[in-house]
């Protein structure tokens, strides 16, 4: 199976020039869903990997069935206000605007091994700060890990040092 034919591409979406890369026929089709998490739990499963953080929202949506897969636990990083405890926030630049995310303070254990999951990497600004926050609250960041890879955009160049797998890539 080919799971780049689940993606739908949708030009000038949300802004003029972007090139949307739209998962909601991967996440309608459960043998894609099912490819798609298999292969990011196969790439994770010897890594010794204590929790699983994703970005809101879709790294919600990969995140947490690999957690699952992997008996292990989610963290969620989300936009501000959202997290009910104390928090660290960053902020950072998209390819379209500007954002900030908040992690909660106890969310990891000292030297917990921490893998990050998210539909995409565009710029990487998104999990650069993710990668931020947790080595913040003590965690080390053992893998990153995407469905999409926009490999025109450079986000490694801002990711060097990690582990980063990525199952579809577009140029
Ligand atoms: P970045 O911080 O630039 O790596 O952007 C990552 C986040 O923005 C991803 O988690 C996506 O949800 C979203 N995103 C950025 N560019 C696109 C795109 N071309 N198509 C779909 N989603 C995108």
């Amino acid at each position: 199976m080919d799971l780049r034919d689940s993606i739908r591409i949708i030009e000038n979406f949300p802004v003029e020039g972007i090139s949307f890369k739209d998962i909601t026929p991967l996440l309608a089709d459960g043998e894609a869903l099912r490819e798609a998490i298999n292969q990011i739990v196969n790439h994770l499963k010897d890594k010794n990997i204590d929790m699983i953080a994703g970005p809101e929202a879709r790294g919600f949506l990969f995140g947490v069935p690999v957690a699952n897969e992997l008996g292990i636990g989610f963290i969620p990083v989300r936009k501000p206000g959202k997290l009910p405890y104390d928090t660290y926030a960053v902020e950072y630049d998209l390819e379209y605007g500007k954002d900030r995310l908040e992690i909660h303070k106890d969310a990891i254990k000292p030297g917990q091994r921490i893998a990050v999951v998210d539909d995409l990497l565009a710029t990487g600004g998104t999990v650069a700060a993710v990668s931020k926050l947790i080595e913040e609250v003590g965690g080390e960041v053992a893998s990153l890990n995407f469905v999409i890879e926009l490999t025109d955009l450079n986000g490694r160049d801002k990711l060097q040092g990690y582990d980063i797998n990525s199952l579809i890539k577009y140029d």
